[in-house]
C-alpha cells in the first residue's frame, strides 16, 4: 500500500506505460510540452481518482460533479482522495475576500461575538453576507452602483427614436412598451423638451397603475420609472438579469464606495462593536502581518483557543509571503500567483491526511524567492502524511522532488514514454532533454544592446507604486523583475500604457474566437490548404470548408454535439457522424498526398512541415517550432489553449512589425527549459527588427539574457513599489541589495 500503481496507461499519446509512484512523498513530472505530463497526471491519475469518488456519491450529486471522461488505462491501484490545485484564478465574486477564502474571517467573527464591546449578537451577524449584518444600502458589497443618467438617456431623441439607450428599452423592446403605452408621454417629443414633471415621471416614478393607459396596455401591468426599474431588474442582490446584460450595464453604471458604510460592508450596529478600539472592518483593512501583531497583543485566557486559531492561520499566510495582503481584499483582484497561494493556505490549515495533492505548475508568476515559500508549503503538506504530484518546469521546484518522472522523448506521437524515473541527481545524467538541460552551465548577456532613446514614466502612484519615475530604454530587450506583488504588472500593464497608449500588450488572455477557430485559421492558412485539396482533386474549394459545403450535416461542421442537461452546464461530445472532424464523411474520399482533410487537421506542426514544403506554410510552421509549439495539431481549437500557449501564438503576428513597443507577461510560462533558448532567439529577433521589448519575467535564464533589467521591490505590497535596480545584467550581478541579484548570482555559479 505504499505506492500508487498505474498499469498500462494509454490516454492521448501515452504509450501503454506502467509506473509506481511512492506515497507520502513528492513526485515531480517533467518533460517538453506535449510529452504527456498532463495526460498522465491529470487525465489519467486525477480523473480516475475523481471518478472513483464520484462513484460513491448519489446520482444526483454525481450529475452535478464535473464530468471527467473515463481514463484510458487498464487499472490504477491504491489511489487516494484527490485535491487538484490548478491555475484557475479564484472566482470573480464581489463577496469573496482573502478573509473568506482562507477561512480566517470565520474565527475572527467568533472572536468579535465573544470579546467585542458592546455585544451585538452571534458570530453570524458579523458576516456581510448575512442580512442581519450587512449594510442595508449596499447589501454587504461595500460599493453601490448608480445609473449614470447621461449615459442612459439621449435627450436629443424621443421615445420612438430610442432615447433610452439600453436593450429591452429600445423601440420594439418589451420594456419600451411600458413607457410608450402608459398614456403619459408624447412619444415623438424629444426628451430635451420634456417638462420637469414628465422627466421625473419617466425616470423616477415609483410603482403604480397608470390611470389612462393606451389600449395596448396590459391590464395587470404596473408602471415604474426607468431608473428604479433598472435597479430592481439588474442591480439588486441576486438580480437575475445582471449577468445577461453585463456588457450593456457597464456602459450606464458608475460604481462608488457605499456612502453609508464607507466600504466596510457591515451595518452601523455591527461596526460599533470593538475590540481594543478596532471594529471588525478595521481589522480586515490591516495588512495581514499588522493584524497578526494586533491579535498577538490581545490577552485573554477565556478566548485563548480562538486567538490561537486566528494566529495560526494568519501566520500561515505570512509564511507563504502574502503578509502584505489585507483580509478585505476581493479575491477577483488577486494575481494568478497570489490566488494559487491563497488556495494552498486553505489546505495547509486542513487536518485531513492521506490525500493526493496534484499541482499544475505552481511556480507560475513567482520570483525564485516566492518559489521557496511554495516549496516550503509543499513540504509541509507532505509531512502531514499526504502524497504530492507536481507538473513543473521550474528547476527550483524540480529539485525538491523525492522522485522525478521525466516524460518524452519528444511531444505528441514522439512522446508518451517515461525517459527517467528517480532522484534529481540521476536526472542530470539521463539522456532526455530535461537531463541535458540540467547538465549545462547557464550563461549571461555580456554584450548588451545600447538604448536608442528612452520611454519615460514619471511619478507613478497606482496601487503600491511609490512615486516611481523610471526610464525604459528603446530598441532593446528589457526584463522587469521582482517578487510577486512588488508592482511589476501595475507599472507595466497599468501605468506604461497611460504614457504610451501605442504600446502593444501581448498577454495570455483568451482569443476572440469561436469553436471553429483553430491553429490554421489563426495563421490564415485555411484558404491555401483548401486550394491545394481542390486543385489536386479538380473539385470546388468549398467542399473543404466546414463553414460551407464540406460541413458534416449532423453537427453543422462543429465536430461536437451539445447535450442539454437540465441542471448542469451543457456538455459536449464528439459528433457521431463525423467522429469529431466536422467534415462531411463524403469529403474524406478526396486526398492530398494520401491524406484526407480530416487527417491533415490531426497532424502536428512537426509532421506537417515535411508534407507542406510550400514557403507560405513552412514559414508559419517554422515560427511555431521556434516558439516551442511544434506539438500543436493544425486543427486544434483555439479555445483549448493554455495561457502560455496563447501568448506564444499571438507572438507570431508581431514578427513582421518594426518600431513597436511590445509588452509580454511571463512568456516562459509552460515552456520546458530546453525550449527557452528557442524563445530567446525569437525575442532577440523582435528586438533586432527595431522593436522595444519589455518582458515581465521570473525565469532566470531569460533575466540573464536581457539587455537591461528593471528590478522592482524590495518586497511585496506596501513593502514594494520602488525601483530597486536598473541596469545591465553585469551591473545587477554586482548589486548587493536586490533579491533578484542574489538569486541570479547563485544560479550562474
Ligand atoms: P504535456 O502535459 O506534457 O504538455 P499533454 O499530456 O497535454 O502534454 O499532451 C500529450 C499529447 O496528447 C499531445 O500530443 C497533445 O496534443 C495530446 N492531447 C492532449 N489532450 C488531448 C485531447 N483532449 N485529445 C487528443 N489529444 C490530446
Ligand atoms: P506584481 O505584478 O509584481 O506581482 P502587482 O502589480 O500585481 O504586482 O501588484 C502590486 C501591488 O498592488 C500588490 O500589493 C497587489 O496586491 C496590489 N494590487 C494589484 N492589483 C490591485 C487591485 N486591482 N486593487 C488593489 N490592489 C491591487
Ligand atoms: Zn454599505
Ligand atoms: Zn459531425
Amino acid at each position: 500500500m505504499s505506492s500508487i500503481k498505474i498499469i498500462h496507461a494509454r490516454q492521448n499519446n501515452l504509450k501503454n506505460i506502467s509506473l509506481e509512484i511512492p506515497k507520502k512523498s513528492i513526485t515531480v513530472f517533467t518533460g517538453v510540452s506535449g510529452s504527456g505530463k498532463s495526460s498522465l497526471v491529470f487525465e489519467t491519475i486525477g480523473a480516475e481518482a475523481q471518478r472513483q469518488i464520484n462513484e460513491t456519491q448519489s446520482s444526483f450529486i454525481r450529475n452535478r460533479l464535473q464530468h471527467y471522461g473515463v481514463a484510458d488505462v487498464d487499472r490504477i491501484e491504491n489511489l487516494n482522495v484527490p485535491v487538484i490545485i490548478n491555475q484557475k484564478r479564484l472566482g470573480g465574486n464581489a463577496r469573496s475576500t482573502v478573509g473568506t477564502a482562507t477561512d480566517v474571517y470565520a474565527p475572527l467573527r467568533l472572536l468579535f461575538s465573544r470579546m467585542g464591546q458592546p455585544f451585538v449578537g452571534y458570530s453570524n451577524v458579523f458576516s456581510f453576507n448575512n442580512p442581519q449584518g450587512m449594510c442595508p444600502q449596499c447589501e454587504g458589497l461595500g460599493f453601490v452602483q448608480t445609473v449614470n443618467v447621461s449615459a442612459l438617456i439621449d435627450k436629443e431623441k424621443s421615445l420612438n427614436e430610442g432615447a433610452i439607450l439600453f436593450p429591452t428599452f429600445q423601440p420594439g423592446g418589451w420594456r419600451w412598451t411600458r413607457y410608450v403605452y402608459a398614456g403619459y408621454f408624447d412619444n415623438d417629443k424629444k426628451l430635451k423638451d420634456y417638462t420637469e414633471d414628465e422627466w421625473n415621471r419617466l425616470l423616477y416614478a415609483s410603482e403604480h397603475k397608470p390611470p389612462h393607459p393606451d389600449k395596448n396596455w396590459g391590464k395587470t401591468v404596473k408602471y415604474e420609472g426607468v431608473i428604479p426599474r433598472i435597479e430592481q431588474a439588474f442591480l439588486r442582490k441576486d438580480a437575475k438579469e445582471y449577468h445577461t446584460r453585463k456588457q450593456a450595464l457597464k456602459q450606464i453604471i458608475s460604481i462608488q464606495t457605499c456612502p453609508s458604510c464607507k466600504g466596510q460592508r457591515l451595518n452601523k450596529k455591527v461596526l460599533s462593536c470593538k475590540i481594543g478600539g478596532k471594529n471588525i472592518a478595521d481589522c480586515t483593512a490591516l495588512a495581514i502581518d499588522e493584524l497578526l501583531h494586533f491579535i498577538n497583543n490581545l490577552q485573554s485566557e477565556a478566548y485563548a483557543v480562538i486567538l490561537q486559531e486566528i494566529t495560526k492561520k494568519l501566520q500561515n499566510i505570512c509564511d507563504i509571503g502574502l503578509q502584505y495582503l489585507t483580509l478585505d481584499r476581493r479575491t477577483d483582484t488577486l494575481s494568478g500567483g497570489e490566488s494559487q497561494r491563497i488556495k494552498m493556505v486553505k489546505y495547509l490549515g486542513s487536518s485531513l491526511v492521506d490525500l493526493l495533492y496534484i499541482f499544475d505548475e505552481p511556480s507560475i508568476g513567482l520570483h525564485p524567492k516566492d518559489v521557496q515559500h511554495i516549496a516550503s508549503i509543499i513540504h509541509q503538506i507532505k509531512d502531514k502524511g499526504n502524497t504530492v504530484l507536481i507538473v513543473e518546469h521550474d528547476p527550483d521546484l524540480i529539485k525538491i522532488a523525492d522522485q522525478v518522472v521525466d516524460m518524452g522523448p519528444g511531444s505528441g506521437s514522439n512522446g508518451g514514454e517515461i525517459i527517467y524515473q528517480g532522484g534529481f541527481a540521476g536526472l542530470k545524467q539521463s539522456d532526455g532533454k530535461t537531463g541535458r538541460y540540467f547538465a549545462q552551465r547557464p550563461s549571461f548577456n555580456k554584450n548588451p544592446r545600447k538604448a536608442k532613446g528612452y520611454l519615460e514614466i514619471k511619478n507613478a502612484t497606482k496601487n503600491n507604486l511609490k512615486n516611481v519615475s523610471v526610464r525604459i530604454p528603446e530598441g532593446v530587450f528589457t526584463v522587469v523583475a521582482g517578487v510577486a506583488g512588488s508592482g511589476k504588472s501595475t507599472l507595466i500593464h497599468g501605468v506604461l500604457p497611460d504614457f504610451y497608449p501605442q504600446a502593444t500588450i501581448i498577454d495570455q488572455s483568451a482569443f476572440v474566437s469561436n469553436v471553429r477557430s483553430n491553429v490554421l485559421t489563426y495563421l490564415h492558412l485555411s484558404d491555401a490548404l483548401r486550394k491545394l485539396f481542390a486543385d489536386a482533386n479538380q473539385v470546388s474549394e468549398k467542399l473543404f470548408s466546414r463553414n460551407s459545403e464540406g460541413a458534416c450535416k449532423n453537427c453543422k461542421g462543429l465536430g461536437v454535439e451539445k447535450i442539454d442537461l437540465a441542471f448542469i452546464d451543457d456538455i459536449e461530445q464528439p459528433c457521431e457522424v463525423c467522429g469529431g472532424s466536422g467534415y462531411d464523411p463524403e469529403v474524406l474520399q478526396y486526398t492530398y498526398r494520401k491524406l484526407s482533410i480530416a487527417d491533415v487537421m490531426k497532424l502536428t506542426i512537426t509532421d506537417a512541415i515535411s508534407l507542406f514544403p510550400e514557403p507560405l506554410f513552412s514559414k508559419a510552421f517554422n515560427l511555431l517550432i521556434q516558439l516551442g509549439l511544434e506539438y500543436l495539431t493544425l486543427g486544434q481549437r483555439l479555445d483549448t489553449f493554455s495561457g502560455g500557449e496563447r501568448q506564444r501564438l499571438k507572438l507570431t503576428k508581431e514578427l513582421s512589425g518594426s518600431g513597436n513597443i511590445l509588452i509580454l507577461d511571463e512568456p516562459s510560462t509552460g515552456l520546458h527549459p530546453s525550449d527557452t533558448e528557442k524563445l530567446l532567439i525569437f525575442l532577440n529577433q523582435l528586438v533586432d527588427q527595431n522593436n522595444t521589448l519589455i518582458v515581465i519575467e521570473h525565469n532566470l535564464d531569460i533575466i540573464a539574457r536581457a539587455d537591461w533589467i528593471i528590478d522592482i521591490g524590495p518586497g511585496a505590497g506596501k513593502y514594494g513599489g520602488e525601483i530597486v535596480f536598473e541596469g545591465t545584467v553585469e551591473q545587477l550581478l554586482k548589486n548587493k541589495t536586490s533579491v533578484t541579484a542574489s538569486y541570479l548570482n547563485q544560479y550562474l555559479k
